[in-house]
């Protein structure tokens, strides 16, 4: 028989808020802007706290597109301060620069055993036909659920938050998740990829390293060498984004080999991963991408550019030993990329 008068304790949930879309208002000109009191917007959800104990964190109040890597160490070291006081942790965020975020995120706090879900919208929640409510409700959903990962929740969704990128400015499902199955799905019930990790006894750990001048660039026909001279003069760190299986201009004027052995020979790493949205590096294959390889390159393999660009960073605040740094980018610490054995 039922115990009568027993109290249900909820699950407690820390919502921070940052920004983007989902709280933002129409300013006196008709265009999108941060509100000021987005935690009221939050709170006018009543499924939100029948799902949950929410307590709201206000980080910051941005448009994503303002972000700078001084913002997601903010986020991570919020939550991992308050790591034990909570079952899951939901970040509300603008979808334009979401997948670094979940990318700097996934690093930054590894070893977890609690999830951390970052979600968002591409209609305000104060207009009509938004998305940020059922986006909101089902991260909580998902924050209280037995994964124990960063990922972005979106639409139906939950992907791996090394995994995501932006794909429409338009379509409700605006991120998909890169060469991996999606974690999760959320239709009639949610349901998670075997690949998905779920709550265990680990102690999670605040790895809060980031270099942050890295510079990421494509190669595009008619690339001027230069740019890449330029890069390596003022960052410590170059990505670029390669053609196909990585390849890049190699002939005559628009020949950037000489620029990128020099820029290593000056201890600046340069990876070269894929301006494809699927796929890896192979940069054995052609010619063209081996004359990279050869100068001491790091391919990416299967990253995204954007997970790509912030792994740099992190690795880079760890150390600057090339050799050290090839290893590091070609590891999966996250689930980032698949290793070749
Ligand atoms: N510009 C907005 C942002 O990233 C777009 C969005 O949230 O959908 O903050």
């Amino acid at each position: 028989m039922l115990e009568q008068n027993k109290t249900i304790t909820k699950p407690k949930v820390l919502l921070l808020t940052t920004g983007g879309t989902i709280t933002m208002l129409k300013n006196t000109n008709g265009a999108l802007q941060p509100c000021e009191d987005a935690a009221s917007l939050i709170k006018a959800i009543p499924e939100l706290s029948s799902l949950a104990e929410i307590e709201i964190l206000p980080i910051v109040n941005i448009d994503s597109s303002n972000f700078t890597p001084s913002e997601w160490l903010k986020i991570a070291k919020a939550i991992f301060q308050r790591m034990k006081d909570f079952d899951g942790f939901v970040v509300a965020h603008g979808t334009d620069t979401m997948c670094y975020t979940s990318a700097a995120l996934s690093f930054m706090l590894q070893e977890l055993n609690k999830p951390i879900v970052i979600t968002g919208a591409q209609v305000p929640l104060e207009e009509i036909g938004s998305d940020g409510r059922s986006n909101l409700i089902n991260a909580v959903r998902v924050a209280i659920s037995n994964l124990a990962e960063v990922v972005i929740v979106f639409g139906s969704q939950i992907i791996r938050g090394t995994r995501a990128k932006k794909v429409s400015a338009f379509d409700m499902q605006a991120f998909v998740s890169v060469n991996e199955n999606p974690l999760g799905t959320i239709g009639l019930s949610i349901k998670y990829d075997d690949s998905a990790h779920f709550r265990s006894k680990k102690k999670p750990l605040l790895r809060a390293f980031l270099k942050d001048d890295i510079a990421m660039i494509p190669v595009y026909p008619g690339i001027k060498p230069q740019i890449i001279d330029y890069l390596a003069q003022s960052h410590s760190g170059i990505v670029i984004e390669g053609y196909g299986a990585g390849n890049l201009p190699t002939d005559d004027n628009i020949n950037i080999i000489p620029a990128i052995k020099s820029a290593i020979e000056r201890n600046v790493p340069v990876v070269v991963c894929t301006q494809c949205i699927l796929g890896s590096t192979e940069m054995e294959l052609y010619q063209v991408g081996r004359a990279a390889l050869d100068v001491g390159a790091i391919p990416a393999m299967d990253m995204t550019p954007e997970t790509t660009m912030v792994k740099l960073m992190w690795v880079l605040g760890q150390t600057d030993d090339l050799q050290s740094i090839d290893s590091m980018m070609q590891k999966s610490f996250v689930g980032e990329l698949h290793e070749v054995k």
